[in-house]
């Protein structure tokens, strides 16, 4: 069976099928007669739970440390816990009813006992029950742990979609490609994919009910195409396309040392994205002029409270230590739209896209902001670091932000810590009005990336996340190209560069309109980085 969706990230995969269920699993009461059965059964769920908990611990004490791996021997022990765990067992027993409804009403139990406390601590109490609970429950319903950290090699992955923490969890050496029933080409999930350099469809609408767990699978991340229990010349067909896409990858290994020049002799800068401290490396391998982007909000992800500033100290060190005297730009906090926190619970919003995301929720939460701004001053003194602020819709509030920047210079200053004082500021392009504003912001700037993920959805009025009206999401709309020439035109008025970190800087079909436009800049995920100096060189 073939089913087409948009193809998010190049490459082939052929893998077998683990299918990512819902986190929401929906609990059916049914009476028991087998008393010892089920309770061998739920007990079996509470084993295999035991053990993907150890995995993952133990990979997260080799990934990320001792203390963060803590979290998962409490889970661990709330799986012995005679209240948790035990009740269940009782109520089994004494209630006659299945595992899952009487696993489901302990957590309700709890649940509401915890909704009644004000207090931090029990709170994250409340979520680990809900997050012990539902793997367990998930192992009942034969989906594994329903998580992504334990899988097997050669894995596709398919979802219905996936959270930049799922994405997070992902190991390259079990997952090979990955298909999502919703999505776009700019949706997380599908960056994602190509910073993980690994194949993927997304907005394949209806994936999840085509395929169970085991299922062979081709992917073909070029066309969009997956192939579901394909027969064996469909097989070989797609070996042979999986060894010529490897080969032409390997021939464009010979521009990793060139530098990039337009055919009209313009020296342009073609630079990575990244969301961790170690996607440096495929920056690098890439052949990555610098980092354009590095999205600090992973730094924030798939833990239990805000990274310090140490820490991220550390994480803005290591890129651009790394990268030596390559530029980085990285980009502050841009948390809200799709990309949560589970520790900062903000109001549920009508339109989180336009709502208090990214500088807005920075100035609003100027503690928060500070704790950042600190540990990249503090970082700006090992290598080319910039900072730039994403989703800015006027020149107050790039001058708001530089204010709490030089705010934490001051303080940095008294501390007797060092900082470069000269370090360049710049902002995402990524709202209309900002673009139609060039003329002036760019007065005050050191630079502009456009951030054409958001500036094509908020110009077409189009959800980049919505497979429904992705035949509107076209980057070559006369109204997105009219901003981008003027951003650049502006940009260039007042002796200041420009580059563009959003997608369509790697796209194939713009690549020839943004080199006329006289772009200085692209930044793209690692994987695209070849494919477009080849293109601009011919350009
Ligand atoms: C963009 O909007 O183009 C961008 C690069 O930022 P993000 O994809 O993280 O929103
Ligand atoms: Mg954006």
């Amino acid at each position: 069976m073939i089913k087409k969706g948009i193809a998010a990230s190049k490459g082939y995969a052929i893998g077998h099928v683990f299918v990512k269920a819902n986190s929401e699993i929906e609990i059916v009461e049914k009476a028991i007669t087998n008393i010892d059965e089920e309770k061998a059964r739920f007990e079996k769920a509470v084993e295999a739970s035991r053990n993907q908990l150890k995995a993952i611990k133990e990979k997260a004490e080799k990934d990320l440390g001792a203390d963060k791996a803590a979290v998962f021997e409490s889970h661990i022990m709330l799986l012995d816990d005679p209240e948790f765990t035990g009740s269940a067992a009782s109520k089994i027993e004494n209630e006659k009813i299945n595992a899952e409804k009487a696993l489901s009403d302990v957590i309700d139990m709890y649940m509401q006992i915890f909704a009644g406390i004000e207090d931090e601590y029990m709170k994250e109490r409340a979520a680990d029950v809900k997050d012990v609970g539902t793997r367990v429950l998930n192992n009942l319903a034969g989906n594994g742990g329903g998580d992504l950290g334990s899988l097997d090699k050669n894995t596709i992955v398919v979802a219905h979609d996936l959270t930049p923490s799922d994405t997070a969890q992902l190991d390259k050496d079990k997952v090979i490609a990955f298909l999502t029933n919703i999505g776009g080409r700019t949706s997380h999930s599908a960056i994602m994919a190509r910073t993980l350099e690994i194949p993927a469809i997304v907005g394949l609408q209806d994936i999840m009910d085509t395929v169970k767990n085991g299922d062979a699978v081709i992917v073909d991340g070029v066309e969009g195409i997956a192939i579901v229990n394909p027969d064996e010349k469909t097989l070989n067909e797609y070996t042979e396309k999986k060894k010529e896409f490897e080969k032409k990858q390997e021939e464009l290994k010979k521009l990793i040392s060139i530098e990039t020049t337009t055919k009209a002799g313009k020296r342009v800068e073609v630079c990575g994205n990244i969301g961790k401290a170690k996607d440096v490396d495929a920056v690098l391998a890439n052949g990555g002029d610098g980092v354009g982007l590095f999205r600090t909000e992973f730094l924030y992800m798939d833990r239990d409270s805000m990274p310090t500033e140490d820490e991220q100290f550390e994480a803005y060190k290591h890129v651009v230590e790394k990268m030596g005297k390559k530029p980085v730009v990285i980009r502050t906090l841009d948390i809200g739209g799709d990309k949560k926190l589970t520790y900062l619970p903000l109001p549920e919003e009508m339109n989180p896209f336009l709502g208090y995301r990214a500088i807005r929720l920075c100035l609003g939460r100027k503690d928060i902001f500070k704790v950042q701004l600190r540990a990249l001053l503090r970082a700006s003194v090992y290598g080319n670091l910039k900072i730039m602020f994403p989703m800015i819709s006027s020149l107050e509030e790039f001058l708001e932000a530089k204010d709490v920047l030089k705010e934490c210079m001051g303080e940095l200053e008294k501390e007797g810590k060092a900082f470069n004082a000269n370090l360049e500021t710049g902002i995402m392009v990524e709202i209309p009005a900002a673009a139609v504003n060039s003329e002036e912001l760019a007065k005050h700037v050191d630079f502009f990336s456009i951030g054409t993920n958001d500036l094509i959805q908020y110009t077409l009025a189009a959800d980049r996340m919505n497979e429904k009206v992705s035949y509107l999401y076209n980057p070559m709309h006369p109204a997105v190209l009219k901003l981008i020439k003027m951003t650049i035109e502006s940009a260039h008025k007042e002796g200041k560069w420009c580059g563009m970190c959003g997608e369509m800087a790697g796209d194939e079909k713009a690549i020839p309109t943004l080199v006329e436009y006289g772009l200085d800049e692209f930044s793209m995920s690692a994987s695209s980085i070849l494919t477009a100096k080849e293109l601009i060189m011919k350009a």
